[in-house]
Order: structure tokens, then C-alpha cells, then sequence
């Protein structure tokens, strides 16, 4: 696997929906007569921002939906960023689409733009669940969009699915699965259903309007995903993602997952360069406003101890595939993690959670089901 843990990434938010999904807490508004002036402000931000000695080697869109801006928008989004930042020949560039914001031609203006990977947010490919999630979007535009992608020569082709809807049984996402593989995808992100607080989907469990799944059957998709997309040759190399190999892997995403260094662009994104991390406002009028006046739309910053580093680091890395190098951990922290944590590794190893070869330890599948509670008991420990 390259060794991207140093080189640096850059995200842009763009904050449009054509309408919200009821499960989402991402910051997006429907608004699209502000795109003008959002990207006016997002030019000016790149403009605004410290020139940092790093070099980059991803440039991701994310969302809300960035397929609803124009490929010549991308385009002008990414000669900004190129002409501010230090990026490498071979960027990864990354568009999030949504089904019913695409066909093929519109793919391929954005392989002329410069994007060369795109994630397809397909969700399911049954309307059933399509419509429980509230996405504008039918089964039949999902297969659409992902064939135009194909279409239009893409060659690094991501797609979202959701698991975990109430309803959903082993075999009905089974299907879905079977289905994305048919178009033979080199990435598949599949995210666990959650009821983030605050979402109107939160809201309507509150009141009884639907049963989530419980962990038992969550837990068996969980494991029934691993198995299926394994013995068809995509690794599990973070929780929920899964590649065909590892140069296909997210270059962009793992950046989060390895604490590299990465600048979020736009409404809501956040920045890291260790040990600071900084976040932008919540909101376009506020983040319009600031720009406005010239000032960088900071809202807040923090400056992370050195316990926060080592929490964090293991929370994440815990996420992926490759899990912990110890020696390279004790070498970053001036701790020996063997030492320091010999509590927890010793209780998962003997619950066989946990694997430890040579100098490196990571969580198995069945340990990745429990990570946030593998992490918080590392996070106990006192150093
Ligand atoms: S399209 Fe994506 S970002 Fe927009 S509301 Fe739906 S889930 Fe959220």
C-alpha cells in the first residue's frame, strides 16, 4: 500500500440538496439560487488560506450533493485549488453524485474537468428502501447513474449503499450487494443505518413511527457484508469500506483515518494539521459573510493535548484494516503501547477481537462491530 500517511488533502463542501433525506445530519440547504455566491466565497476562501508547507495528493467534493454544480463550476473549483495549493501529478480527484442529478454526458464534462474517481450515492437499489431514506431518486436511476459513470470511462468508481433499514432482511441486502457487484464497482462504501439526534428520522422513531433494527440483525448484516463482498474479492480495509485492491482504497477518506493532515474548504468543513484542528461555520449566510469581509469563516479551533493525539490515533487507526504499528506509534507519542495498553490488548486478543502480528495490531471483523466500545476502553487507560 502507498504510504500517503504524510501527504496532505483538500475537501470542498458544497452544501446543496435537491431536497433532504430524513436520515441526514450533513450541513446542506436547498436553496441553489446561493450556489453563485457560495462559490464566490469558496474561491475566495482558497485566496484567503495560509499557504501551507504540505503537499497534496487528494482533492475531494463532498456534500450535500456537488453533482448539482456544473462540470465548468468543478472545473473552475479545481484550477483555484491547483493554482493555490501544492498538489501532486497524480491527484486523486473525487466528486460525491447523486442518481438524478447525472447521465453520461455530465459525467464525462467531469472527467474533462479533471475528476478521476466518482462515488455514486445509490443507497439501495430498491424502491421500498429508497423511499423509506426519502431520496429523490428511484432503483432504476441508481442503475442509470452507475452505468453512465462506466459510460463515460471512469475508472475508479465508487458506490454508497445503506444497510440496517427497518425491513431490510439478509437476503433483500444480499440483493443489493449483488447488484452493485454486477456493475463490478472498484469501491464500495456501505454505511450502517443511524438515527443521528436532531434528524426528522430520529424524530419519527421518538414517536414510535417505525422500529429501527436492532443490534442483533445489525450485527448480522454487519458480518453477512464482510463475507459476501470478501469471497468476491473486496477487502475490508476500514469498517465501512471495502476495495477491489489497495491502490483503489480512498485515498482521500484514509487521510482521516491515518491523522494526515487535511484543509476543509466551504460551509461546515473541518481542518486538521496535528495537533490543530479548525472548523468553518455552520452555515452559508454566516460562512458568505465572513468571506464578505474578508476574514477567514473560522468558528472554532482547537488545540489538541497531547492524550487527545493518543485517543484519537487509536480510535482511528482501530477503524482500519491495517489497525496499529506499534513501533511507529511509540516512536510518534514516546510511549510504549505495549506497556501503556497491555490491559486491553491482552482482554481482546483472548476474546479474539483483536489480532497481533509482528508489531502491528488490528481488529478483526467481529472487533470492528465493537469498535467504539474497543476504543473507549483503550481511552480509560492512564498515560
Ligand atoms: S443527498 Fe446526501 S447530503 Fe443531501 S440530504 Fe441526502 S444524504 Fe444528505
Amino acid at each position: 500500500m502507498p504510504d500517503i500517511s504524510e501527504a496532505a488533502g483538500i475537501y470542498i463542501h458544497i452544501p446543496f440538496c435537491v431536497r433532504k433525506c430524513p436520515y441526514c445530519d450533513f450541513y446542506s440547504i436547498t436553496d441553489f439560487s446561493r450556489i453563485p455566491a457560495y462559490l464566490d466565497a469558496l474561491h475566495q476562501e482558497m485566496a484567503l488560506a495560509e499557504k501551507v508547507p504540505l503537499q497534496f495528493n487528494s482533492l475531494y467534493f463532498g456534500g450535500g450533493t456537488p453533482s448539482v454544480l456544473s462540470p465548468d463550476q468543478v472545473a473552475s473549483l479545481c484550477g483555484k485549488a491547483f493554482s493555490h495549493f501544492n498538489f501532486s501529478d497524480d491527484v486523486e480527484i473525487t466528486l460525491e453524485t447523486n442518481p438524478g442529478t447525472v447521465d453520461s454526458n455530465r459525467f464525462k464534462a467531469y472527467r474533462a474537468a479533471g475528476v478521476n474517481r466518482v462515488s455514486v450515492g445509490v443507497q439501495s437499489f430498491s424502491n421500498d428502501r429508497l423511499r423509506f431514506l426519502g431520496r429523490i431518486h428511484t432503483a432504476d436511476e441508481a442503475r442509470d447513474a452507475v452505468e453512465a459513470a462506466g459510460t463515460a470511462g471512469f475508472d475508479n468508481i465508487c458506490l454508497d449503499l445503506i444497510y440496517g433499514i427497518p425491513g431490510q432482511t439478509e437476503d433483500s441486502w444480499i440483493r443489493d450487494l449483488e447488484t452493485a457487484l454486477s456493475y463490478s464497482p472498484d469501491h464500495i462504501s456501505c454505511y450502517m443505518l443511524t438515527c443521528e439526534p436532531g434528524t426528522p428520522l430520529d424524530n419519527d422513531r421518538l414517536r414510535a413511527r417505525f422500529k429501527p433494527m436492532d443490534d442483533q440483525n445489525l450485527g448480522a448484516l454487519f458480518r453477512a457484508t464482510g463475507r459476501f463482498l470478501s469471497e468476491r474479492g473486496y477487502d475490508r480495509y476500514e469498517i465501512s469500506n471495502f476495495a477491489r485492491c489497495p491502490a483503489k482504497q480512498s485515498r482521500h477518506n484514509s487521510k482521516y483515518w491515518v491523522s494526515a493532515p487535511y484543509i476543509g474548504l466551504g460551509v461546515s468543513a473541518h481542518s486538521f494539521i496535528d495537533p490543530v484542528r479548525y472548523w468553518n461555520h455552520r452555515s452559508v449566510e454566516d460562512y458568505i459573510a465572513d468571506i464578505s469581509n474578508e476574514k477567514l469563516p473560522r468558528a472554532g479551533n482547537e488545540l489538541l493535548t497531547r492524550q487527545q493525539r493518543i485517543i484519537e490515533e487509536i480510535f482511528l487507526r482501530l477503524r482500519t484494516g491495517q489497525g496499529i504499528d506499534m513501533d511507529a506509534f511509540d516512536r510518534k507519542f514516546g510511549i510504549s503501547f505495549t506497556e501503556v495498553f497491555q490491559d486491553p490488548v491482552s482482554c481482546l486478543t483472548v476474546r479474539g477481537l483483536l489480532k497481533i502480528s509482528g508489531r502491528r495490531c488490528w481488529l478483526n471483523e467481529e472487533g470492528m462491530l465493537f469498535h467504539d466500545g474497543i476504543a473507549a476502553m483503550f481511552a480509560r487507560m492512564e498515560f
